[in-house]
């Protein structure tokens, strides 16, 4: 069993945060009350139900998520518990535990990169504590962590195709690097788009002598098999903290909703340092539109869409002339496929000039990934829908013909190209 101790492990100053209190955790907006103690503004916002920016989504219009317009004036809800009993419904599959998570196990935040974030300001100690990361992963958890003056302990996945949990050198960092608070794990990964596997994450739980957190960031779950998550597994393990988000299989990445599930001392951790009113009111209700069964159907019908686009990708890829082996898993929306020079080797010069012709002449823009860990001459592809992965098929097929066929580089300075490709992290 972990000696996981959160006493021990937390900010000894985010132990002993008193968290913000506001004018409504005392009394409700009931709709009876006469609310003078917010400094909000009872005329209401400049937008009427009629605005056409907001047609559709009118109150008790029946057509839309429906919130109320009128209730824009006020703060939003600071705890949220309906939005998380209906992340708990849709997560609680008891196909790991028999256990069901409650919202007591939720921190909502605006994306999971606020998780992400408030997760380092909760356990590492800046300029001392450190967090462990698998390369190729997502590039936040190292911008976030550098922004907390949090130091990095890289330990790769093991090689393409598996991309798997190299868990004996995890758990050998664990034993031997000091400091070390959490490790950020991606299932399924980015850009791998591979599962960890389930024994890899328990051994990592099981550390015998690693006081610390594991953070699963599940954002791309629901692309994977059904029961792939782990979320509900959390209300077994103290030290799991497992994100997802609605910026990917919801398709809502604008809405900016993520969630952590975690045990639920964490989770209050999570909550107590977080910004009183960080979720916009609009954003709650959308979002509780989207868990709605009519909500649900339309997401399961575009996964499904999605995932016969990934299928129809695995086929016609290979067919092209200058594709190369799939690297990874198939449990994502994206897959990552090598580039071959004119001699048939992977290669980064190659990958990078259809990268630049795809987007600056075709007007397909894919992701250049052949500078990561494992990922050479790698170009990271979404997938879209039938259309756009009809065009994408046809242009990148004569753009690698056209860089094949030779001038690859064509005078222009590969290192800034480079720079520029990488400078994005998402
Ligand atoms: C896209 C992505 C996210 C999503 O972040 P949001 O802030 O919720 O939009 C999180 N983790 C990974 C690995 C991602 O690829």
């Amino acid at each position: 069993m972990s000696p996981f101790n959160l006493e021990t492990c937390a900010r000894p100053n985010i132990l002993t945060l008193e968290p913000y209190r506001c004018a409504r955790d005392d009394y409700k907006d009931d709709g009876k009350n006469i609310l003078l103690d917010g400094n909000e503004n009872a005329f209401g916002p400049p937008i009427t139900a009629s605005s056409s920016l907001l047609a559709g989504a009118g109150a008790g219009s029946g057509s839309g998520p429906g919130f109320d317009l009128l209730g824009l004036h006020r703060y939003p809800d600071p705890h949220q518990v309906d939005l998380k009993q209906l992340l708990c419904n849709l997560r609680t599959t008891h196909a790991h535990t028999a256990k069901t998570l409650t919202p007591d196990n939720l921190f909502v935040g605006v994306g999971s990169d606020e998780a992400i974030d408030a997760l380092l300001r909760c356990f590492c100690v800046p300029g001392q504590d450190r967090i462990l990361v698998c390369p190729p992963t997502y590039g936040m958890y190292s911008v976030s962590a550098q922004v907390n003056d949090v130091g990095l302990v890289k330990v790769p996945l093991l090689p393409a195709p598996t991309f798997a949990l190299d868990t004996d050198a995890v758990c050998a960092a664990l034993s031997s690097e000091p400091h070390i608070k959490m490790a950020y794990l991606c299932s399924p990964g980015n850009p791998t788009g591979s599962l960890l596997a389930k024994a890899d994450i328990e051994r990592v739980l099981s550390h015998p002598t690693w006081n610390g957190i594991a953070v699963l960031d599940e954002a791309y779950i629901d692309f994977a098999p059904p029961s792939a998550s782990l979320a509900e597994w959390v209300t077994e393990w103290p030290n799991l903290v497992v994100l997802q988000t609605l910026s990917k299989g919801f398709g809502m990445a604008g809405v900016r909703l993520g969630t952590a599930f975690a045990a639920a001392p964490v989770a209050r951790l999570l909550n107590n340092i977080k910004a009183p009113y960080n979720i916009p009111t609009p954003t709650a209700a959308l979002a509780r539109y989207a868990f709605s069964p009519e909500g649900l159907a339309v997401v399961a019908s575009n996964i499904a869409a999605i995932t016969a686009q990934r299928e129809r990708l695995l086929v016609e890829l290979p067919r092209i002339p200058g594709v190369g082996r799939l690297r990874g898993g198939t449990s994502s929306n994206f897959v990552l496929y090598e580039m071959l020079d004119a001699q048939g080797s992977p290669d980064n010069a190659t990958a990078l000039a259809v990268y630049e012709r795809l987007a600056e002449n075709r007007g397909v823009v894919v992701r250049f990934r052949g500078k990561e860990h494992g990922c050479f001459g790698c170009l990271r592809i979404t997938v879209g829908t039938e259309a756009e992965v009809t065009r994408f098929l046809e242009a990148l097929g004569e753009t690698l013909a056209e860089v094949r066929g030779g001038n690859v580089g064509e005078g222009n300075d590969e290192e800034e190209r480079e720079a520029q490709a990488n400078a994005v992290v998402a």
